[in-house]
């Protein structure tokens, strides 16, 4: 009787063997790959329309159409998992976007967004990367702009948190500032050097970007260019010059992943 029970038992751990040893093999770097996201965060949406353009563009939705031509480039050519913060049109908090990319496994925070400026004539691409204190008073009352654009948006935010949580959160992106000026550095070469971009280089920037201080991997906001400026809305409502955004900050970030991730 105990030895028909021995065979059992040992039939029963062979039989488990062979199912184990059936299974695809997982190696760990895989697995790293898969988890790993990049997310892009088109600015404003929903009630927050962000900056508005003289034929009535609307800073939202050219985010938004950038964001979808970026995040398909990132899937065509890289492992990474791409994440939007929002892929309509809908209302979304500072501190949501930033922790959709801290509750992904996020190796990369791009922000996009259109410039807004009362000179008609301001023209050009610039990209941030987070600090307390503004590069200058145009960075400054831009990120004043972009951190307030919505009534809706400061009271989400005004709810959601309290000091000591946002004292948490801006030091989230304060371990990465070196990283993040990196990126930033990259990506604006990119915009800048693009003849099909064609527009002024304004190099890049500081500012207490609200959207960026949550966030615990390197980040940065890049503003393509004046939505507020005629000639740079009818460039930025065209297909062509969308994707030719989305192909300059793609360069970008695949350039600091290739000197960071692949030594
Ligand atoms: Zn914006």
């Amino acid at each position: 009787m105990l030895r028909r029970k021995r065979i059992v038992y040992l039939g029963l751990i062979a039989l488990l063997a062979v199912l184990v040893s059936a299974l695809p093999p997982v190696s760990a770097a895989s697995q790293t790959k898969r988890q790993r996201s990049i997310v892009i965060d088109p600015g404003h949406g929903g009630l927050d329309v962000g900056a508005k353009g003289k034929f009535g563009s609307l800073e939202k939705d050219i985010t938004l159409a950038i964001s979808f031509k970026l995040k398909s480039l990132i899937e065509q050519n890289m492992a990474f998992r791409v994440i939007l913060t929002r892929d309509k049109d809908i209302d979304l908090s500072n501190e949501n976007r930033a922790a959709l990319a801290n509750n992904n496994d996020a190796v990369l925070f791009i922000s996009i967004h259109t410039n807004g400026s009362f000179r008609k004539n301001a023209q050009g691409a610039e990209t941030y990367f987070m600090s307390l204190t503004a590069t200058d008073e145009e960075s400054r009352k831009l990120a004043y702009f972009e951190n307030n654009s919505s009534e809706l948006e400061t009271r989400i935010a005004g709810e959601a948190k309290d000091d000591v949580q946002i004292i948490l959160w801006d030091m989230a992106q304060a371990a990465y500032i070196k990283q993040s000026s990196r990126l930033a550095e990259l990506i604006q070469e990119e915009l800048s050097s693009n003849p099909l971009i064609g527009t002024e280089n304004r190099g890049v920037k500081q500012a207490r970007f609200k959207v960026l201080t949550g966030v615990a991997c390197p980040a940065v906001l890049v503003e393509a260019a004046f939505i507020s400026n005629p000639r740079e809305e009818q460039k930025l409502i065209s297909n062509e010059f969308q994707t030719h955004v989305a192909q300059a900050v793609y360069s970008g970030l695949a350039k600091y992943i290739k000197l960071t991730f692949q030594r």
